[in-house]
């Protein structure tokens, strides 16, 4: 059974609790363990979720929606509330930023400058989305019908290691912002953040019962609120097959899903393309956040009178990203998560090689950084799509380069992959741009861009790379019920039935 009360500090290293009910709950007897990925020391114990402590947060989630005031609130105290969440994240951004550095190796120049704002930017863009739910009216002479969006109840956030705040202010931002309440279930690997997303969320006056984490296990954890009855929806993060798990469990309670799952995004480089754009937007969309993207332009695929040049350019830029230190402003790749995943994404290295790819850049770990999860960023040229390098996610520094000939075989290479996440393409044909952004299968397209977000568009993807859309108001399709209400304005005919 947990306690309110912190354990002692033992040699620096202190113990993170659950937040539920409003409250910090410790147990300092079942914990385990987060690492720094720069070294792999222990950086601090978690407290590991028991059946109980679940069940203690999805009655607190439960009670907070079914008699809290949080979904009967007036949309716009809801969006005061959330609107100081964002400024009490951007008020603490830089010891977040330093938090998640730590506990995930990502540099902090992408964790400081990017990833903690856009957070904060989550909470104040559907803070102000709280006063736009959708709803419509059908007059007609006897009748009014009109429909409205209701909070579907509580929420089960299950959140992966790769960009852990602001992945879950990407889910409890639309959520709180619906009137539903929320327990979320945190990746093992990157816990930390979430305790500074916990009393933001404290400080800023949700009530208790609202927002509730529980860590522990994908598969006790996340899995009992998958089979929880009282537990209306799942948004996940995550891999694939994990995502293919949990929806076959959750049948039994007619879960609703919003699944963001693996990709494998095509960036299409055209001949006519604007060169030194492209060659920056190709290097950055899968070398910034470690290569542990989701939406990382991992395959790209060049017009072959560019490809020996572009392949070239290519590889002098992967060569000289700076590789190092998380905490160091001029650090470009950091360390990747885990040991296990350095050895995963080493692994893809030597299959690329085994299949015959051409090894053009790094393909190892960096020497004299062995006490950390540290790999040179590797480039692969001469692919062929059907590869594995080229097939699977590889979540890690690593490009693979695919030659084409011509607009249809782009869109051919784009679409054959069993993901459908993003999509880059480069040229400056308008009318191309738009044919291969249109034929590309796949739920986002940017076109002459790196990945940036516009908060309003739906974000999620095809085939195996997800269902559901959020994003503005497509975030109410996931986190709302259309319910309508039919009201009769005269004396209209009802049949008289057990009339003597
Ligand atoms: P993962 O599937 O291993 O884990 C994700 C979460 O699910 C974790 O919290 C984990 O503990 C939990 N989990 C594991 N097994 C579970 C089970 N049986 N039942 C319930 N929960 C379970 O994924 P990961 O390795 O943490 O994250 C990397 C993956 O996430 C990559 O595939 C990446 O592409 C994907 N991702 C997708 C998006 C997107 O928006 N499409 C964004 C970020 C990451």
């Amino acid at each position: 059974m947990g306690t309110t009360v912190a354990p002692q500090q033992e040699l620096g290293i202190r113990t993170v609790g659950h937040f539920i009910d409003g409250q910090f709950v410790y147990d300092a007897d079942e914990t385990f363990e987060t690492l720094n990925p720069a070294d792999n020391t222990v950086i601090a114990r978690i407290t590991k979720g028991t059946q109980t402590d679940l069940d203690r947060a999805i009655r607190a989630a439960r009670t907070a929606f079914d008699v809290g005031p949080w979904p009967r609130m007036k949309p716009a105290e809801r969006a005061k509330i959330l609107r100081t969440v964002g400024d009490l994240i951007t008020a603490r951004a830089p010891e977040i930023a330093r938090i998640e550095t730590a506990d995930t190796g990502l540099p902090i120049a992408q964790t400081g400058g990017a990833q903690i704002p856009r957070a904060a930017d989550n909470f104040s863009f559907f803070a102000e989305m709280a006063n736009h739910m959708d709803g419509a009216a059908y007059h007609s002479a006897d009748y009014l019908n009109y429909s409205m969006q209701r909070p579907a109840g509580v929420a089960g956030l299950i959140t992966p290691w790769n960009l852990p705040f602001m992945l879950t202010s990407w889910k409890v931002a639309p959520c709180l912002a619906s009137g539903c309440t929320a327990v979320v279930k945190p990746a093992s690997w990157t816990p930390l953040s979430n305790e500074k997303l916990a009393e933001c969320i404290r400080d800023a006056g949700v009530p208790d019962g609202v927002f509730n984490i529980v860590y522990g296990a994908g598969e006790t954890i996340g899995m009992g609120m998958v089979k929880s009855p009282d537990v209306q929806l799942i948004s996940f993060t995550g891999e694939t097959v994990t995502g293919k798990a949990i929806m076959r469990e959750g049948a039994a309670t007619m879960k609703r899903y919003s699944m963001e799952l693996g990709g494998k995004s095509p960036i299409v480089v055209f001949a006519d393309a604007d060169y030194d754009r492209a060659l920056d937007a190709a290097v950055f969309g899968v070398y910034s956040l470690n290569g542990e993207r989701c939406t990382a332009s991992s395959r790209c695929i060049v017009e072959r009178p560019i490809y020996d040049r572009f392949v070239a350019d290519l590889t002098s830029r992967v060569n000289n990203i700076r590789v190092g230190n998380p905490m160091d402003m001029q650090t470009e790749i950091g360390a990747l998560i885990h040991p296990s995943h350095l050895a995963s994404v080493l692994e893809y290295v030597e299959i690329g090689k085994r299949e015959g790819a051409k090894l053009v850049a790094g393909g190892g770990r960096l020497p004299g950084m062995e006490h950390g999860n540290y790999m040179r960023p590797t480039l692969f040229a001469d692919v062929d799509n059907r590869m594995r390098i080229a097939q699977e996610e590889v979540f890690g520094p690593v490009l693979v380069v695919i030659p084409f000939d011509g607009e249809d075989e782009a869109v051919r290479i784009a679409s054959d992959v069993k993901y459908g996440l993003a999509g880059y393409v480069w040229t400056r044909d308008v009318a191309k741009a738009n044919r291969v952004a249109q034929g590309i299968h796949c739920g986002m397209v940017w076109v002459n861009s790196q990945n940036v977000r516009d908060l309003r568009t739906p974000f999620g993807g095809a085939k195996e790379s997800g269902i559901g859309r959020e994003g503005g108001h497509y975030s109410w399709e996931f986190y709302c019920d259309m319910k309508n209400i039919a009201i009769a304005l005269g004396d209209h005919h009802i049949p008289k039935f057990g009339m003597a």
